[in-house]
């Protein structure tokens, strides 16, 4: 049986073009939950999930 999908096609602006792209090696520890992905052909990561914006959540600007 195969794991879940271990990769997927997305738009890689450094290869200009469609590159298979996996979930790096998480030091942030997200786990499964983390939303990384790394080109497997340079390297380039992008995070996934940065569309879905929840609305409940605002910048809180601090005071200095
Ligand atoms: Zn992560
Ligand atoms: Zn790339």
């Amino acid at each position: 049986m195969f794991a879940t999908s271990p990769g997927m096609f997305r738009w890689c602006f450094t290869c200009c073009g469609e590159q298979l792209f996996e979930m790096p090696p998480c030091e942030d520890g997200h786990g499964e939950d983390c939303l990384d992905l790394a080109c497997v052909a340079c390297g380039h990561a992008i995070v996934v999930g940065v569309l879905v914006a929840d609305p409940g959540v605002s910048l809180e600007v601090r005071a200095a």
